[in-house]
């Protein structure tokens, strides 16, 4: 069996504690690799090793730091297939999915980064005639980066890119659910030639190895994506030490669908943004409300479209909906089914756990529950949505902001002017309009409300991984 160590200065060191955690398979229920159960030792070494890089890397020219990541990017595209099938194994999510959204993302998202240093501009003020003022921007030092398991290689490399092109280094702590792409990536760095302690790995528990990252003196940077609950607690370790801070966190994001909307396009799109990656993406549309006089039509091809998806093996090139990631995980997700009807809701398809080794739940969908319902309120990262209809624009846009969260919202109509009015209504930090899960890598995303704080993306990740300092010069 796979154990995996630690990536420190370039090197695959075991964890201080020499203990191990299991990374258990979500498709089968065994256990597939031993990853280090790191502490606040490994964590320390690792941010020295970063620190030790730091000033080499950060004066590193801009256009080798691009080369070096553009390198990267064409190594995760080479292994491609490899890290598809690692992926899938330790997250149990299909390899076509893996295939068409995870993996190719983290090729693009290092790409991405590689070049958009190289257009980086910077603003000069001229102070009538007495001053100049320009903005000088610069990397900090140290950045710590936390991911989830929901789209482990993805997410990492979100941070990891602009983090490191920026010329920072950074220790990173995947989630200890899924750790096996962290490691490959690791692999890949040092086959790409990226400096040893520039990118460093800790695996572990999040409240061991993570939270001694968020309280490391010399981490003044910490981009953190999970759950809100999860985020208050990085928040809190981070005030006393003022560090500049990004938290991408939980949602529950509405699906309005107008009567007016292309239906087979609402219905279509709306499986995927139900159900992709067994409904475990931040941005699913958990929620979906419809004008009562499409509710009937829609609420029929829906469940018919959900009851065609193929449940099972995630390695098999038809699957549609493979394992949750965790036993915990899906009992959180069974729960919330119980819930429901507990609530008074109806399950209109689905609500069962598949009866086959691993952590299946069928794709569901609960009718009859109103907004202020537990089901409605909380996310629950799982294949299960709401539908339940409204009767006017206003009810909608309440039902939609009726949560506390506010990611990610999709809006489904024909009437250009109220698609705008609406957009403008949403508590949300990304609204799609007749779409959904369409990325442009310039945008800034993020969360209002309890979605998070801070703007990551394109020129905005870049402006969060350096220090703006303003140097006026007199004339
Ligand atoms: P999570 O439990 O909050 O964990 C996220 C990461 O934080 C993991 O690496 C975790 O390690 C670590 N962690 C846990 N406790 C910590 C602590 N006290 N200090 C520092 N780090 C700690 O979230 P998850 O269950 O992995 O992911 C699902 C959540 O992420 C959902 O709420 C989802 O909406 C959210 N998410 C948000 C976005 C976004 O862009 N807004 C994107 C994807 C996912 P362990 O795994 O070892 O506990």
């Amino acid at each position: 069996m796979q154990r995996l160590a630690n990536f420190i200065g370039g090197a695959f060191v075991p964890p201080a504690s020499g203990s191990y955690l299991e990374d258990v398979g979500p498709a089968t229920g065994e256990v597939i690799a031993e990853i280090p159960d790191s502490d606040a030792r490994d964590v320390d070494a690792a941010v020295a090793a970063a620190r030790a890089a730091f000033p080499v890397w950060s004066r590193t020219p801009t256009e080798q730091r691009s080369r070096l990541l553009l390198r990267l990017a064409d190594l995760i595209e080479q292994n491609l297939e490899e890290l598809v099938q690692m992926e899938s194994r330790d997250n149990g999510k299909s390899v076509s999915l893996a295939r068409r959204l995870d993996i190719p993302r983290a090729v693009l998202n290092f790409r991405f980064f590689a070049t958009a240093i190289l257009h980086q501009a910077s603003e000069a003020h001229v102070t009538d005639a007495t001053a100049l003022n320009y903005t000088l921007r610069q990397p900090l030092g140290v950045a710590g980066l936390i991911s989830p398991w929901n789209l482990p290689l993805y997410l990492l490399s979100w941070k990891i890119a602009p983090a490191i092109a920026s010329g920072n280094t950074c220790v990173a702590k995947p989630s200890e659910l899924t750790p096996l792409t962290a490691n490959r990536l690791a692999e890949l760095s040092l086959e790409a030639g990226i400096p040893a302690g520039v990118i460093n790995i800790v695996h572990g528990l999040g409240g061991k190895a993570g939270a001694a990252l968020t309280k490391h003196p010399n981490v003044p940077l910490i981009s953190f994506t999970g759950g809100t609950v999860t985020g208050a607690s990085v928040a809190a370790n981070a005030a006393p030490l003022f560090k500049k801070l990004s938290l991408e966190l939980g949602g529950k994001n509405p699906n309005l669908i107008f009567a007016d909307a292309d239906l087979d396009d609402a219905v279509a799109t709306s499986l995927r943004s139900s159900f992709w990656n067994q409904g475990e993406i931040c941005l699913c549309g958990s929620r979906i409300f419809v004008e009562r006089s499409a509710y009937d039509a829609f609420l029929e091809r829906f469940i018919a479209a959900t009851k065609q998806l193929r449940i099972g093996d995630p390695s098999e090139e038809t699957t549609d909906i493979g394992a949750l990631v965790s036993e915990a995980h899906m009992q959180k997700v069974l729960g919330y089914i119980e819930l429901a009807k507990e609530e008074g809701g109806t399950v209109a398809t689905g609500g069962n756990r598949v009866d086959r080794p691993g952590f299946f739940v069928e794709p569901t969908i609960i009718t009859g529950l109103g907004c202020d319902r537990r089901v409605l309120q909380e996310e629950i990262f799982g294949p299960v949505v709401t539908v339940t209809p409204f009767d006017s624009e206003d009810e909608a846009i309440a039902f939609a902001n009726s949560t506390r969260y506010g990611l990610s919202a999709t809006v489904w109509t024909r009437d250009l002017q109220r698609a705008h009015r609406v957009a403008a209504a949403l508590d949300s930090g990304t609204i799609w309009i007749n779409t959904w899960l369409l990325r442009d890598l310039r945008v800034p995303f993020g969360g209002m409300k309890e979605s998070g704080v801070g703007r990551e993306g394109g020129m905005h990740s870049l402006e969060f991984f350096t220090e703006a300092k303003n140097v006026c010069v007199k004339l």
